[in-house]
């Protein structure tokens, strides 16, 4: 059956008696070249085995199966893999699992489902859970490849340079563990229902090693979050409301590092953060 048919689908949903979820993020692909273009952008052959979240009725798995050595797709709504059982029986490499991806114990699924292989994640995220999933995957460093449809939006704000005004602590995040790439854009008209802003596909590269050397990950990412609290503020009030150090200690440590007492988190880049945290970290076992 040709998934991306919005009258097969209608058929297929009709008989079983699905509703879309809006809370579950259920906006299905309907248009056939971006699944294809999305499986094709994930660089994956038969050595691999892929993670896939929320297969919907499995538009994006098809494409998947073609490639992969194997598919283990976790879906939350439990109306969905009987759908599933129809759209994919002829793919028998892909296999099905009733879940919720936040609560997964995602290094216990690949050890039993993927052992030996390659390991890539591929989705059409539901957009309510795209910075928690991402963190969940990326913490595991498993995945040598996450390919995600996610909204523009904060494809843009992840893929942004210091010194924009999409950069932030979760930008910060995602380039310390990877290298993101915005592959192309996907229209509303492309699912069904149309979500109300356009989606794009970001890959992400896992790196060999972060870019700059960071002693302390707690602290750097402390470090991280607290300067970008408080936007528009100089990193020094940020700072101050995170560490038991004085204003006076932390313009040192800024001027320490070559900054100026007022520059601000949103300028600065990892290996930056960097010398700050490590600064921050002699600062406080020297208390
Ligand atoms: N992959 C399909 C496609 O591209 O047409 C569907 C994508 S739809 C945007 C998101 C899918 O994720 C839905 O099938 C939804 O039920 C599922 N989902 C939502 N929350 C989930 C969760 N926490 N864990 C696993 N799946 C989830």
């Amino acid at each position: 059956m040709d998934l991306c048919n919005p009258s097969e689908i209608k058929t297929l949903l009709e008989s079983n008696g699905f509703h879309f979820s809006k809370s579950l993020g259920q906006n299905f692909l309907i248009e056939g070249r971006v699944p294809l273009k999305i499986a094709e952008g994930a660089g994956i052959d038969g050595s691999f085995g892929v993670l896939e979240i929320g297969p919907g009725i499995g538009a994006l798995t098809k494409r998947l199966s073609e490639r992969a050595g194997k598919v283990v797709a976790v879906e939350l709504d439990k109306s969905l893999p009987k759908l599933l059982a129809v759209s994919l029986a002829d793919c028998d490499n892909v296999e099905i699992i009733s879940g919720d991806i936040l609560k997964t114990d995602i290094e216990t699924l690949v050890k039993e489902k993927f052992a030996g292989m390659r390991l890539a994640v591929c989705a059409n995220l539901p957009y309510n859970i795209t910075t928690p999933v991402l963190t969940k995957l990326m913490d595991t460093g498993l995945f040598e490849t996450i390919t995600v449809m996610i909204q523009r939006e904060v494809a843009r704000r992840i893929a942004s340079k210091p010194g924009s005004d999409d950069y932030g602590a979760f930008t910060v995040y995602a380039n310390y563990h990877a290298v993101p790439e915005i592959l192309f854009d996907v229209s509303p008209g492309c699912f069904m229902p149309a979500p109300k802003v356009t989606s794009s596909v970001i890959k992400f590269t896992r790196r060999d090693a972060p870019p700059a050397e960071v002693k302390d990950e707690k602290m750097f990412f402390r470090v991280v979050r607290a300067s970008f609290a408080q936007r528009r503020k100089t990193l020094v009030n940020g700072l101050s409301a995170a560490f038991p150090l004085s204003k006076e200690a932390l313009i040192q440590v800024l001027e320490e590092c070559g900054f100026d007492a007022k520059v601000r988190g949103e300028t600065l880049g990892i290996p930056e953060f960097a010398r700050i945290a490590e600064k921050i970290g002699e600062k406080l076992n020297a208390n």
